[in-house]
Protein backbone atom coordinates (compact mmCIF):
# COMPACT_ATOMS: atom_id res chain seq x y z
CA UNK A 1 0.00 0.00 0.00
CA UNK A 2 1.15 3.45 -0.65
CA UNK A 3 1.10 7.07 -0.33
CA UNK A 4 -0.18 9.02 -3.22
CA UNK A 5 1.67 12.00 -2.87
CA UNK A 6 1.45 15.29 -4.68
CA UNK A 7 1.53 15.88 -7.78
CA UNK A 8 0.52 12.82 -8.63
CA UNK A 9 -2.14 12.92 -6.55
CA UNK A 10 -3.91 15.73 -8.53
CA UNK A 11 -3.55 13.41 -11.18
CA UNK A 12 -5.12 10.92 -9.43
CA UNK A 13 -8.04 13.52 -9.33
CA UNK A 14 -8.14 14.50 -12.42
CA UNK A 15 -8.35 11.09 -14.04
CA UNK A 16 -11.91 10.38 -11.99
CA UNK A 17 -13.06 13.58 -13.28
CA UNK A 18 -12.06 12.74 -16.85
CA UNK A 19 -14.03 10.01 -16.18
CA UNK A 20 -17.01 11.50 -14.56
CA UNK A 21 -17.14 13.51 -17.26
CA UNK A 22 -17.76 10.45 -19.79
CA UNK A 23 -19.58 8.48 -18.11
CA UNK A 24 -21.89 11.26 -17.13
CA UNK A 25 -22.40 12.09 -20.90
CA UNK A 26 -24.00 8.68 -21.31
CA UNK A 27 -26.32 9.15 -18.06
CA UNK A 28 -24.56 7.33 -15.30
CA UNK A 29 -24.79 7.97 -11.78
CA UNK A 30 -22.51 7.90 -8.86
CA UNK A 31 -22.70 5.05 -6.14
CA UNK A 32 -20.34 5.36 -3.54
CA UNK A 33 -20.50 2.17 -1.87
CA UNK A 34 -18.91 1.46 1.87
CA UNK A 35 -15.26 -0.16 1.88
CA UNK A 36 -16.42 -2.55 4.18
CA UNK A 37 -19.12 -5.21 3.55
CA UNK A 38 -20.58 -8.71 4.67
CA UNK A 39 -18.33 -11.19 3.31
CA UNK A 40 -21.29 -12.74 1.72
CA UNK A 41 -21.17 -10.08 -0.27
CA UNK A 42 -17.82 -11.15 -1.71
CA UNK A 43 -18.03 -14.61 -1.41
CA UNK A 44 -20.80 -15.40 -3.89
CA UNK A 45 -18.04 -14.10 -6.89
CA UNK A 46 -17.21 -18.04 -6.53
CA UNK A 47 -14.99 -20.10 -4.41
CA UNK A 48 -12.90 -20.86 -7.70
CA UNK A 49 -12.30 -17.13 -7.61
CA UNK A 50 -8.59 -16.14 -5.90
CA UNK A 51 -9.69 -12.85 -5.35
CA UNK A 52 -12.03 -14.68 -2.77
CA UNK A 53 -10.39 -17.87 -1.33
CA UNK A 54 -6.68 -16.09 -1.54
CA UNK A 55 -6.41 -12.56 -1.38
CA UNK A 56 -9.56 -11.00 0.83
CA UNK A 57 -8.70 -8.92 4.01
CA UNK A 58 -11.33 -10.38 5.64
CA UNK A 59 -11.87 -10.12 9.78
CA UNK A 60 -14.38 -10.62 12.78
CA UNK A 61 -15.71 -7.47 13.67
CA UNK A 62 -16.55 -6.20 17.59
CA UNK A 63 -20.09 -7.18 17.11
CA UNK A 64 -19.14 -10.85 15.78
CA UNK A 65 -20.04 -10.02 12.28
CA UNK A 66 -17.71 -11.56 9.50
CA UNK A 67 -16.49 -8.77 7.10
CA UNK A 68 -14.28 -8.08 4.58
CA UNK A 69 -12.05 -4.73 2.79
CA UNK A 70 -13.65 -4.82 -0.46
CA UNK A 71 -11.80 -6.37 -3.28
CA UNK A 72 -13.81 -4.97 -6.19
CA UNK A 73 -16.91 -3.32 -6.89
CA UNK A 74 -19.46 -4.63 -8.80
CA UNK A 75 -20.65 -7.29 -5.95
CA UNK A 76 -21.46 -4.02 -3.75
CA UNK A 77 -22.99 -1.69 -6.86
CA UNK A 78 -25.20 -5.11 -7.13
CA UNK A 79 -25.84 -5.16 -3.14
CA UNK A 80 -26.80 -1.84 -3.44
CA UNK A 81 -29.25 -2.60 -6.35
CA UNK A 82 -30.88 -5.09 -4.06
CA UNK A 83 -31.40 -3.27 -1.39
CA UNK A 84 -32.70 0.11 -2.74
CA UNK A 85 -34.27 -1.55 -5.88
CA UNK A 86 -33.97 1.73 -8.45
CA UNK A 87 -35.66 1.56 -11.90
CA UNK A 88 -33.74 -0.28 -14.37
CA UNK A 89 -32.07 0.25 -16.30
CA UNK A 90 -29.81 1.38 -13.54
CA UNK A 91 -26.67 2.72 -14.88
CA UNK A 92 -24.22 2.87 -11.79
CA UNK A 93 -20.67 4.27 -12.01
CA UNK A 94 -17.77 3.99 -9.37
CA UNK A 95 -14.62 5.43 -8.36
CA UNK A 96 -12.51 4.18 -5.24
CA UNK A 97 -10.09 1.75 -3.80
CA UNK A 98 -10.27 -2.13 -3.22
CA UNK A 99 -7.98 -4.54 -1.32
CA UNK A 100 -6.35 -7.57 -2.32
CA UNK A 101 -3.99 -9.73 -0.67
CA UNK A 102 -1.28 -10.32 -3.72
CA UNK A 103 1.78 -10.24 -4.42
CA UNK A 104 3.05 -6.35 -5.03
CA UNK A 105 5.04 -5.60 -8.01
CA UNK A 106 5.02 -3.32 -10.72
CA UNK A 107 0.91 -2.54 -11.88
CA UNK A 108 -0.39 -4.83 -8.78
CA UNK A 109 -0.73 -3.29 -5.15
CA UNK A 110 -2.85 -4.10 -2.33
CA UNK A 111 -4.41 -1.39 -2.17
CA UNK A 112 -5.48 0.03 -5.47
CA UNK A 113 -8.31 2.47 -6.95
CA UNK A 114 -10.51 1.57 -9.91
CA UNK A 115 -13.41 3.20 -12.08
CA UNK A 116 -15.90 1.06 -13.45
CA UNK A 117 -19.90 1.24 -14.44
CA UNK A 118 -22.32 -1.31 -14.17
CA UNK A 119 -25.49 -1.72 -16.33
CA UNK A 120 -28.61 -3.71 -14.43
CA UNK A 121 -31.44 -4.51 -15.55
CA UNK A 122 -31.56 -5.26 -19.77
CA UNK A 123 -29.86 -8.11 -21.63
CA UNK A 124 -30.43 -5.19 -24.87
CA UNK A 125 -26.40 -6.37 -26.83
CA UNK A 126 -26.70 -2.15 -27.30
CA UNK A 127 -25.80 -2.08 -23.37
CA UNK A 128 -22.97 -3.96 -24.12
CA UNK A 129 -22.06 -1.81 -26.99
CA UNK A 130 -22.19 1.02 -25.13
CA UNK A 131 -20.23 0.03 -22.32
CA UNK A 132 -17.39 -1.30 -24.21
CA UNK A 133 -17.30 1.72 -26.05
CA UNK A 134 -17.06 4.09 -23.03
CA UNK A 135 -14.44 2.97 -21.79
CA UNK A 136 -12.64 3.14 -25.16
CA UNK A 137 -13.25 6.47 -25.24
CA UNK A 138 -12.10 7.30 -21.55
CA UNK A 139 -8.68 6.13 -22.74
CA UNK A 140 -8.78 8.64 -25.57
CA UNK A 141 -10.12 11.24 -23.67
CA UNK A 142 -6.91 10.45 -21.10
CA UNK A 143 -4.97 10.63 -24.39
CA UNK A 144 -3.84 6.97 -24.74
CA UNK A 145 -3.25 5.46 -27.97
CA UNK A 146 -1.84 2.07 -27.51
CA UNK A 147 -4.40 0.37 -26.14
CA UNK A 148 -5.83 -2.93 -27.58
CA UNK A 149 -9.31 -3.93 -26.98
CA UNK A 150 -9.76 -7.98 -26.86
CA UNK A 151 -13.43 -9.66 -27.12
CA UNK A 152 -15.24 -12.95 -26.62
CA UNK A 153 -18.62 -14.44 -25.41
CA UNK A 154 -18.76 -17.22 -23.03
CA UNK A 155 -22.31 -17.98 -24.29
CA UNK A 156 -25.08 -18.86 -22.37
CA UNK A 157 -24.93 -20.11 -18.72
CA UNK A 158 -25.17 -23.80 -20.57
CA UNK A 159 -22.94 -23.24 -23.33
CA UNK A 160 -20.69 -22.14 -20.52
CA UNK A 161 -21.04 -24.79 -18.47
CA UNK A 162 -20.83 -27.12 -21.81
CA UNK A 163 -17.41 -25.39 -22.53
CA UNK A 164 -15.86 -26.02 -19.22
CA UNK A 165 -16.26 -29.77 -19.29
CA UNK A 166 -14.81 -29.94 -22.56
CA UNK A 167 -12.10 -27.84 -21.08
CA UNK A 168 -11.52 -30.04 -17.89
CA UNK A 169 -11.64 -33.35 -20.49
CA UNK A 170 -8.97 -31.68 -23.10
CA UNK A 171 -6.72 -30.18 -20.51
CA UNK A 172 -7.11 -33.93 -18.16
CA UNK A 173 -6.04 -35.30 -21.26
CA UNK A 174 -2.60 -33.39 -21.57
CA UNK A 175 -1.98 -33.04 -17.77
CA UNK A 176 1.35 -34.34 -17.53
CA UNK A 177 1.99 -31.48 -20.01
CA UNK A 178 0.82 -28.97 -17.82
CA UNK A 179 3.18 -26.92 -15.54
CA UNK A 180 2.44 -28.18 -11.86
CA UNK A 181 1.10 -24.57 -11.09
CA UNK A 182 -1.68 -25.18 -13.92
CA UNK A 183 -2.30 -28.70 -12.86
CA UNK A 184 -3.70 -27.11 -9.48
CA UNK A 185 -5.59 -24.64 -11.13
CA UNK A 186 -7.44 -27.25 -12.83
CA UNK A 187 -8.72 -29.00 -10.01
CA UNK A 188 -10.44 -25.65 -9.27
CA UNK A 189 -11.38 -23.96 -12.60
CA UNK A 190 -10.65 -24.90 -16.04
CA UNK A 191 -11.21 -21.60 -17.61
CA UNK A 192 -8.20 -20.04 -15.97
CA UNK A 193 -5.75 -22.72 -17.13
CA UNK A 194 -5.86 -20.35 -20.22
CA UNK A 195 -4.88 -17.30 -18.96
CA UNK A 196 -1.60 -18.92 -17.95
CA UNK A 197 1.33 -17.44 -19.17
CA UNK A 198 3.97 -19.74 -18.52
CA UNK A 199 5.57 -21.27 -21.88
CA UNK A 200 5.00 -24.60 -20.66
CA UNK A 201 1.65 -24.59 -20.81
CA UNK A 202 1.77 -22.41 -24.24
CA UNK A 203 1.56 -25.57 -26.58
CA UNK A 204 -0.97 -27.20 -24.95
CA UNK A 205 -3.46 -24.14 -24.63
CA UNK A 206 -3.07 -23.43 -28.38
CA UNK A 207 -4.29 -26.79 -29.34
CA UNK A 208 -7.14 -26.06 -26.51
CA UNK A 209 -10.93 -26.41 -27.96
CA UNK A 210 -12.49 -22.80 -28.81
CA UNK A 211 -15.27 -21.60 -27.16
CA UNK A 212 -17.61 -20.52 -30.51
CA UNK A 213 -18.11 -23.64 -31.25
CA UNK A 214 -20.53 -24.03 -28.01
CA UNK A 215 -21.81 -21.12 -28.24
CA UNK A 216 -26.05 -21.58 -28.75
CA UNK A 217 -27.55 -19.97 -31.48
CA UNK A 218 -28.88 -16.71 -29.41
CA UNK A 219 -25.33 -16.34 -27.43
CA UNK A 220 -23.75 -16.27 -31.71
CA UNK A 221 -26.45 -13.65 -32.18
CA UNK A 222 -25.94 -11.78 -29.53
CA UNK A 223 -22.23 -11.43 -29.95
CA UNK A 224 -22.79 -10.93 -33.91
CA UNK A 225 -24.93 -7.51 -33.33
CA UNK A 226 -22.43 -6.32 -30.33
CA UNK A 227 -19.25 -7.11 -32.56
CA UNK A 228 -21.15 -4.95 -35.85
CA UNK A 229 -22.45 -2.40 -33.38
CA UNK A 230 -18.17 -1.69 -32.41
CA UNK A 231 -17.61 -1.63 -36.16
CA UNK A 232 -20.24 0.75 -36.76
CA UNK A 233 -18.67 3.25 -34.36
CA UNK A 234 -15.10 2.56 -35.43
CA UNK A 235 -14.31 1.02 -32.02
CA UNK A 236 -11.28 -1.01 -33.12
CA UNK A 237 -11.36 -5.00 -31.44
CA UNK A 238 -9.25 -8.33 -31.65
CA UNK A 239 -11.60 -11.31 -31.05
CA UNK A 240 -9.63 -13.44 -28.85
CA UNK A 241 -11.64 -16.60 -28.08
CA UNK A 242 -9.15 -17.52 -25.07
CA UNK A 243 -10.10 -14.44 -22.95
CA UNK A 244 -11.94 -15.14 -20.20
CA UNK A 245 -12.29 -13.34 -16.92
CA UNK A 246 -11.15 -13.94 -13.63
CA UNK A 247 -14.88 -14.24 -11.71
CA UNK A 248 -16.71 -16.78 -11.93
CA UNK A 249 -19.92 -14.82 -12.17
CA UNK A 250 -19.06 -13.32 -16.34
CA UNK A 251 -21.48 -14.72 -18.84
CA UNK A 252 -21.95 -13.55 -22.52
CA UNK A 253 -19.65 -10.79 -23.80
CA UNK A 254 -16.45 -10.06 -22.02
CA UNK A 255 -14.02 -7.82 -23.07
CA UNK A 256 -10.38 -6.65 -22.21
CA UNK A 257 -8.58 -3.35 -22.46
CA UNK A 258 -5.06 -3.86 -22.98
CA UNK A 259 -2.13 -1.49 -22.40
CA UNK A 260 0.66 -2.34 -25.54
CA UNK A 261 3.42 -0.80 -23.74
CA UNK A 262 2.77 -2.85 -20.51
CA UNK A 263 4.46 -5.94 -19.57
CA UNK A 264 2.39 -8.95 -21.06
CA UNK A 265 1.62 -10.72 -17.38
CA UNK A 266 0.43 -6.90 -15.93
CA UNK A 267 -1.49 -5.70 -19.64
CA UNK A 268 -4.48 -5.45 -18.60
CA UNK A 269 -5.73 -1.94 -17.91
CA UNK A 270 -8.76 -3.03 -17.46
CA UNK A 271 -11.93 -5.51 -18.34
CA UNK A 272 -15.28 -6.69 -17.98
CA UNK A 273 -18.59 -8.45 -19.72
CA UNK A 274 -21.67 -9.34 -18.85
CA UNK A 275 -22.92 -11.24 -15.68
CA UNK A 276 -25.77 -12.90 -14.52
CA UNK A 277 -26.81 -14.84 -11.43
CA UNK A 278 -25.15 -12.30 -8.80
CA UNK A 279 -28.15 -9.79 -8.04
CA UNK A 280 -30.68 -13.47 -7.66
CA UNK A 281 -27.59 -14.46 -5.36
CA UNK A 282 -27.36 -11.40 -3.29
CA UNK A 283 -31.19 -11.53 -2.96
CA UNK A 284 -32.35 -9.58 -5.88
CA UNK A 285 -34.90 -10.29 -8.90
CA UNK A 286 -32.66 -11.80 -12.04
CA UNK A 287 -31.61 -9.18 -13.36
CA UNK A 288 -28.52 -8.99 -16.11
CA UNK A 289 -26.02 -6.91 -15.47
CA UNK A 290 -22.94 -5.93 -17.72
CA UNK A 291 -20.16 -3.43 -16.88
CA UNK A 292 -16.32 -2.68 -16.73
CA UNK A 293 -13.65 -1.97 -14.45
CA UNK A 294 -10.57 0.55 -14.90
CA UNK A 295 -7.39 0.06 -12.53
CA UNK A 296 -6.26 3.45 -12.16
CA UNK A 297 -2.93 2.76 -11.42
CA UNK A 298 -1.93 0.44 -14.25
CA UNK A 299 -3.64 3.01 -16.37
CA UNK A 300 -1.99 5.91 -15.03
CA UNK A 301 1.64 3.62 -15.71
CA UNK A 302 0.66 3.19 -19.19
CA UNK A 303 0.34 7.13 -19.70
CA UNK A 304 3.21 7.48 -18.62
CA UNK A 305 4.85 5.28 -20.70
CA UNK A 306 3.13 7.18 -23.85
CA UNK A 307 3.94 10.41 -22.05
CA UNK A 308 0.24 11.77 -21.70
CA UNK A 309 -2.31 12.92 -19.29
CA UNK A 310 0.68 14.33 -17.03
CA UNK A 311 -0.32 15.48 -13.67
CA UNK A 312 -1.53 19.30 -13.82
CA UNK A 313 0.26 22.08 -12.54
CA UNK A 314 -0.42 23.44 -9.16
CA UNK A 315 1.38 26.40 -9.69
CA UNK A 316 0.37 29.67 -7.72
CA UNK A 317 -1.37 32.40 -9.81
CA UNK A 318 0.70 35.25 -6.98
CA UNK A 319 2.64 35.22 -4.27
CA UNK A 320 2.06 38.37 -2.12
CA UNK A 321 5.12 39.48 -0.44
CA UNK A 322 4.39 41.25 2.23
CA UNK A 323 7.36 42.75 4.42
CA UNK A 324 4.99 44.28 7.25
CA UNK A 325 3.27 42.13 10.02
CA UNK A 326 2.18 39.57 7.76
CA UNK A 327 -1.66 40.71 8.23
CA UNK A 328 -1.52 42.93 4.75
CA UNK A 329 -0.64 39.19 3.30
CA UNK A 330 -4.08 37.77 4.77
CA UNK A 331 -6.32 40.62 3.80
CA UNK A 332 -4.99 40.46 0.15
CA UNK A 333 -4.68 36.52 -0.06
CA UNK A 334 -8.20 36.49 1.50
CA UNK A 335 -9.73 38.97 -1.36
CA UNK A 336 -7.45 37.12 -4.60
CA UNK A 337 -9.07 33.87 -3.51
CA UNK A 338 -12.70 35.10 -3.33
CA UNK A 339 -11.72 36.13 -6.67
CA UNK A 340 -10.58 32.80 -8.08
CA UNK A 341 -6.99 33.23 -7.85
CA UNK A 342 -4.76 30.86 -6.55
CA UNK A 343 -2.69 32.96 -3.82
CA UNK A 344 0.13 32.40 -1.76
CA UNK A 345 2.35 33.91 0.60
CA UNK A 346 5.09 33.63 2.82
CA UNK A 347 4.95 33.11 6.76
CA UNK A 348 7.01 34.49 9.78
CA UNK A 349 8.06 37.86 8.60
CA UNK A 350 11.09 36.79 6.56
CA UNK A 351 13.04 39.59 4.89
CA UNK A 352 11.89 40.90 1.14
CA UNK A 353 14.26 38.78 -0.69
CA UNK A 354 13.67 35.72 1.42
CA UNK A 355 10.07 36.21 0.07
CA UNK A 356 11.32 36.67 -3.54
CA UNK A 357 13.11 33.68 -3.32
CA UNK A 358 9.91 31.75 -2.28
CA UNK A 359 7.84 33.73 -4.74
CA UNK A 360 9.86 32.21 -7.88
CA UNK A 361 10.16 28.87 -6.17
CA UNK A 362 6.06 28.81 -6.14
CA UNK A 363 6.02 29.08 -10.22
CA UNK A 364 3.80 32.12 -9.86
CA UNK A 365 3.28 34.41 -12.97
CA UNK A 366 2.71 37.13 -10.35
CA UNK A 367 4.54 38.83 -7.15
CA UNK A 368 2.52 41.41 -4.78
CA UNK A 369 4.63 43.39 -3.30
CA UNK A 370 3.24 45.28 -0.16
CA UNK A 371 6.90 47.33 1.43
CA UNK A 372 5.83 49.98 4.19
CA UNK A 373 5.11 53.32 1.57
CA UNK A 374 2.48 50.64 -0.26
CA UNK A 375 1.09 49.78 3.32
CA UNK A 376 0.77 53.96 4.03
CA UNK A 377 -0.36 54.51 0.67
CA UNK A 378 -2.66 51.71 0.56
CA UNK A 379 -1.51 50.31 -3.00
CA UNK A 380 0.10 47.30 -3.65
CA UNK A 381 3.08 46.42 -6.81
CA UNK A 382 2.65 43.63 -9.25
CA UNK A 383 5.49 42.22 -10.59
CA UNK A 384 5.66 39.82 -13.68
CA UNK A 385 7.96 37.41 -12.44
CA UNK A 386 8.63 36.05 -15.95
CA UNK A 387 9.26 39.26 -17.51
CA UNK A 388 11.39 42.09 -17.38
CA UNK A 389 8.60 44.90 -17.68
CA UNK A 390 8.18 47.81 -15.21
CA UNK A 391 6.63 46.51 -12.26
CA UNK A 392 2.99 48.20 -12.02
CA UNK A 393 1.49 50.35 -8.99
CA UNK A 394 -2.18 49.90 -8.25
CA UNK A 395 -4.63 50.61 -5.17
CA UNK A 396 -5.65 47.83 -2.92
CA UNK A 397 -8.97 48.13 -4.42
CA UNK A 398 -8.09 47.76 -8.03
CA UNK A 399 -5.52 44.95 -7.05
CA UNK A 400 -7.94 42.03 -7.56
CA UNK A 401 -9.25 43.21 -10.73
CA UNK A 402 -5.98 44.15 -12.18
CA UNK A 403 -4.70 40.89 -11.19
CA UNK A 404 -7.69 39.21 -13.02
CA UNK A 405 -7.86 40.49 -16.07
CA UNK A 406 -3.59 40.20 -16.48
CA UNK A 407 -4.30 36.40 -15.56
CA UNK A 408 -6.68 35.52 -18.02
CA UNK A 409 -5.22 37.26 -21.05
CA UNK A 410 -2.41 35.29 -20.78
P1 LIG B 1 -10.35 -7.13 -12.18
O1 LIG B 1 -11.24 -6.48 -11.15
O2 LIG B 1 -9.47 -8.19 -11.60
O3 LIG B 1 -11.08 -7.52 -13.42
O4 LIG B 1 -9.33 -6.01 -12.63
C1 LIG B 1 -9.67 -4.91 -13.43
C2 LIG B 1 -8.48 -3.97 -13.50
O5 LIG B 1 -8.15 -3.52 -12.20
C3 LIG B 1 -7.21 -4.63 -14.00
O6 LIG B 1 -7.16 -4.62 -15.38
C4 LIG B 1 -6.14 -3.74 -13.39
O7 LIG B 1 -5.94 -2.57 -14.15
C5 LIG B 1 -6.74 -3.36 -12.06
N1 LIG B 1 -6.23 -4.23 -10.98
C6 LIG B 1 -6.70 -5.41 -10.53
N2 LIG B 1 -5.97 -5.85 -9.50
C7 LIG B 1 -5.01 -4.92 -9.28
C8 LIG B 1 -3.94 -4.78 -8.34
N3 LIG B 1 -3.71 -5.69 -7.39
N4 LIG B 1 -3.14 -3.67 -8.43
C9 LIG B 1 -3.35 -2.74 -9.38
N5 LIG B 1 -4.35 -2.80 -10.27
C10 LIG B 1 -5.17 -3.88 -10.23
Amino acid sequence: MRDITAPESFRWRRFVDVFEHTVGLAGYDLVIPPLLEDIGVFTRLGEATDVVTKEMYDFVDKGERHVALRPEQTASICRSFVEHRPTTPFKAWYAGPNFRYEKPQRGRYRQFDQVGIEVLGSLDPYIDIEVIQLGWTFFAALGLCDVELAINSLGTPDDRSRYVAALHDYFESRYSDLSPESQQTLLRNPLRVLDSKRSQDAPVIAEAPLINSYWCSEAAEHFEVVCEGLDAVGVPYTLDLKLVRGLDYYRGTTFEYRGGTLDSAQNALGGGGRYDGLVADLGGPDTPGVGFAIGLDRTLLACDDENVFAAPSQNADVFVVDVGDGSDALSVCTELRAGGIRAERSWDQRSMKAQMKAANRSGARFAVLIGESEREAGTALIRDLRSDEEQLSVTRADLPGTLISRLSSL
